[in-house]
C-alpha cells in the first residue's frame, strides 16, 4: 500500500517529534502493509513553515535511517499546504512542493471551519498552471459538511480530494464517518490516506479503513483508491467517476 499523506518527518510539525518517533511510525506503517509514504509536513498553516528544499533534505536523511534500521519503507517528499493567496507564485519560486516533486499534484488544505472566498479562483489558477489540486480531508471541514455542494463544485471543476482513513473508521466521530461514506458514494473523493501524526492518537488506520471499504463497496472501489495513490506517486492521471451532489436529508415529518 501507498500512503500519500503522513506527518512522519521528525521535528518539523505536529507529527513525529524525533527520529525515534519517525522510526516507530515507519514500523507501524509496514505492519499495516504500507511500503511507500509521501511525507507531507504542514506548510503555511499559521504555525509551521516547511519549504520544498528543506523537506527534500529531511526525506533523504530519514530514508538513510530507515535503511540502517532495516525497515522496508520508502519515504517520498511532499507537503500539506494550507491554501493562501500566493501559493501558486510560491510554487513557481520553488518553495511550494508537489507530491513526489513531480510537478503534477499539490495538496491543498482549507482552514477547518471555512472556505476562503478566493479558493475557487486559486484552484482554477493552479490547474491553469498544469497542476492538479488535491483537497485534503474535506470530510473534516465544517463548511463542507454543512454545504457539500461547495466540494461538488470544486470536484466538478477538476480538483481531486483525499479522505482520511481514520475518518472512515470513526476516529473523528459518527458524523464525519457518515459524511466520508457519503463522499465515496457521490464520487467526491479519489484517494484515501492516513494523515498519521504518531502511533498513539493519530495513527495510520489504513488497514482497518481499507478493510471497511472493501466490505462496504467491494474490491473495485478499493483498487481505484490504490491505483490513484500509485498514479499520484508517478505523476499520472487519476481515475475519476462523474461526481454527484449529496442530497440534503429531509427532516422527519416534512416529506
Ligand atoms: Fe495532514
Amino acid at each position: 500500500m501507498i500512503d500519500i499523506h503522513c506527518h512522519i518527518l521528525p521535528g518539523v510539525d505536529d507529527g513525529a517529534k524525533s527520529v525515534e518517533d519517525s522510526v516507530a511510525m515507519a514500523r507501524q506503517a509496514v505492519s499495516e502493509g504500507i511500503h511507500t509514504i509521501i511525507a507531507t509536513p504542514h506548510h503555511k498553516n499559521g504555525k509551521y513553515i516547511n519549504e520544498k528544499q528543506h523537506i527534500i533534505n529531511d526525506v533523504e536523511k530519514l530514508n538513510e535511517r530507515l535503511k540502517q534500521e532495516g525497515i522496508p519503507l520508502l519515504i517520498l517528499p511532499g507537503q500539506e499546504c494550507r491554501i493562501y493567496g500566493e501559493m501558486l507564485e510560491d510554487y513557481q519560486s520553488d518553495s511550494v512542493l508537489t507530491l513526489n516533486d513531480n510537478n503534477k499534484y499539490v495538496f491543498v488544505e482549507f482552514p477547518s471551519n471555512q472556505i476562503p472566498r478566493f479558493s475557487e479562483q486559486l484552484l482554477f489558477d493552479i490547474q491553469s498552471a498544469g497542476l492538479t489540486p488535491i483537497i485534503v480531508h474535506p470530510e473534516r471541514n465544517t463548511s463542507i459538511i454543512e454545504e457539500p455542494n461547495i466540494l461538488y463544485n470544486f470536484v466538478n471543476k477538476g480538483a481531486l480530494t483525499q479522505v482520511t482513513a481514520a475518518s472512515i473508521t470513526g476516529r473523528f466521530g459518527k458524523k464525519i464517518r457518515k459524511f466520508s461514506l457519503e463522499l465515496i458514494d457521490a464520487n467526491l473523493t479519489h484517494l484515501i490516506a492516513s494523515d498519521a501524526h504518531n502511533i498513539s492518537g493519530r495513527q495510520f488506520c489504513m488497514k482497518e479503513a481499507t478493510e471497511l471499504i472493501q466490505q462496504e463497496y467491494g474490491a473495485q472501489q478499493l483498487y481505484m483508491f490504490f491505483e490513484n495513490a500509485e498514479a499520484v506517486v508517478d505523476g499520472l492521471a487519476c481515475f475519476k467517476e462523474i461526481p454527484e451532489r449529496i442530497k440534503k436529508k429531509k427532516f422527519l415529518g416534512m416529506f
